[in-house]
């Protein structure tokens, strides 16, 4: 909100008195006692409070939905989600940061139809959550071919091979990253040369940690196929295409008897 302090305070009781608001939430919530206080009141308390009487509850950022970064590995805290914290329903816009896009169509949404967009199992709206970034990557036809980059700074990097072997997530990651983009359509991590982390799931610091590492073997999407049997299969067979092409050089270069 605009205002801040005491404005900001009167302003959060009279919406909340109105009863007929849309509820945005950035930010993880602590759940221990004592910790996470706004003008010496607990932050779960608030959001108790505000979120309890709101039309619709949208959590925007990673650390909204899940806890995010904050939530990792020790987290002295406890912070959780919004929907775990305070054991309702709400919108999940995950991602770290959220797409102002996906915030701004899920509210317009809302607001149009006067109903929740249809929500995926973690609570994310389909339409903006519904395929995996794999899906829709524009590095795919290198996985596909077995084209991977397998080290920063190398030819196959520069040539925008698949990042997969570099530790990209994209293919259990679920948002429409790749569509949307971000800064106004700029660009968006797989584009400028960063393997996707998966900020888009649950947990996702201490799930997918650490973030360059490769991710347990991939299936191709036809046959019994993987990510990295086809590497395997195309260095086995480029292998062999190098020998065949050589030891057919070596023949023409020779007569019927064998001397050149
Ligand atoms: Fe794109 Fe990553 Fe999938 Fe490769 S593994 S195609 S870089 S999403």
């Amino acid at each position: 909100m605009a205002a801040a302090g005491r404005q900001a305070d009167e302003v959060l009781a009279k919406a909340v008195a109105g009863k007929d608001y849309i509820c945005v939430v950035e930010g993880g919530i602590p759940t221990v006692p004592g910790h996470g206080m706004i003008g010496g009141r607990e932050m779960l308390a608030i959001a108790k409070e505000v979120c309890g009487n709101a039309t619709a509850v949208v959590a925007i950022g990673s650390c909204a939905v899940d806890g995010g970064v904050p939530a990792a590995k020790p987290n002295p805290s406890r912070i959780l989600g919004v929907g775990e914290a305070l054991g309702m329903k709400v919108v999940n816009l995950p991602c770290c940061p959220v797409n102002p896009e996906w915030l701004v169509g899920t509210v317009v949404y809302v607001l149009t139809m006067g109903k929740l967009p249809e929500l995926d199992g973690k609570g994310r709206p389909l339409m903006f959550y519904g395929r995996t970034i794999h899906d829709n990557c524009p590095r795919r036809t290198h996985f596909d071919g077995g084209r991977f980059v397998g080290q920063f700074g190398s030819k196959e990097e520069a040539a925008g091979y698949c990042l997969y072997k570099m530790g990209c997530k994209g293919p259990e990651a679920w948002s429409e990253c790749p569509k949307t983009r971000w800064n106004s359509k700029e660009s968006w991590c797989i584009e400028i040369g960063s393997p996707c982390l998966g900020c888009s799931e649950n947990n996702w610091t201490d799930h997918f940690a650490p973030f360059y590492g490769k991710l347990a073997d991939v299936a191709l999407p036809y046959g019994d196929v993987t990510a990295d049997k086809i590497g395997i299969g195309l260095a086995v067979a480029t292998g062999a295409a190098i020998a065949g092409h050589a030891v057919l050089k070596a023949t023409r270069g020779k007569g019927e008897d064998g001397k050149k």
